[in-house]
């Protein structure tokens, strides 16, 4: 579990490429900044870790290209103490991202050996994210409503249990479709209860699949 300078050089020279590409949320950066991304990958491959590219971790799992969890947790403009809930936990790197910009994260994995392995590393890293075994497409009822949400895998619908978990004057970003590539699109729920849709552009997940995994 070591953080060298040598990682810290790589991560900042991530940081000025994410910034380069157009991230301006000095929290999201400074966020990437802290985080030792390299520790989140199955094999710890330096070049991989601070490469602005996605990388496998296991149970054909995808830990997201670094660019790609900036753009969506800039989108979800976070402020300090609100509620957000994940679906797709992941590595769960993108859950550590938004705590360390100050939110409360509630995670749903849907494959049991992520769940168990994330929630092992996220407490080993100190982190105090919430991660839970489900469908994600079911939301956390318990734990509802939130004041953001965020789909990591691409979606083919979205839920209504999830429009119904967030709360008025929240915001949900979704890469939405079911081909190959999807639109990233932050919905907004206004404090009429009414939603509205905007379309930011062309990303590429793997699959939101229904229930939980047979694992
Ligand atoms: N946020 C992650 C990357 C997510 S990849 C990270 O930072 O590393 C998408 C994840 O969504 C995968 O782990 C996959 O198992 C999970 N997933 C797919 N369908 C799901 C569902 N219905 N509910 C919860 N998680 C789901």
């Amino acid at each position: 579990m070591v953080d060298t300078y040598k990682h810290k050089g790589m991560r900042q020279k991530l940081v000025n490429g994410i910034r380069n590409k157009g991230i301006k949320d000095e929290r999201v950066l400074s966020a990437i900044n802290k985080i030792p991304r390299h520790l989140f990958l199955d094999s710890s491959f330096l070049q991989f870790a601070y490469e602005d590219k996605p990388f496998p971790i296991g149970s054909g799992q995808t830990i997201s290209q670094p660019y790609t969890v900036a753009f969506q947790s800039e989108l979800l403009d976070i402020k300090k103490g609100i509620k957000v809930l994940e679906i797709g936990t992941g590595s769960g790197y993108q859950a550590c991202v938004l705590e360390e910009m100050g939110a409360k994260v509630f995670s749903i994995e849907r494959q049991k050996k992520l769940f168990t392995k994330t929630k092992a590393f996220l407490k080993k890293l100190g982190y105090q994210s919430k991660v839970f075994y489900g469908d994600g497409n079911k939301g956390l009822a318990t734990f509802a409503p939130f004041d953001r949400i965020l789909i990591t895998a691409a979606a083919p619908e979205i839920a209504d249990a999830l429009i119904e978990q967030l709360k008025p004057g929240g915001i949900m970003v979704v890469p939405y479709g079911d081909g190959k590539v999807q639109s990233m699109i932050k919905i907004t729920k206004k404090e009429s209860g009414e939603i509205v849709k905007e379309d930011y552009g062309h990303f590429s997940f793997v699959p939101l699949l229904k229930d939980k995994a047979n694992d």
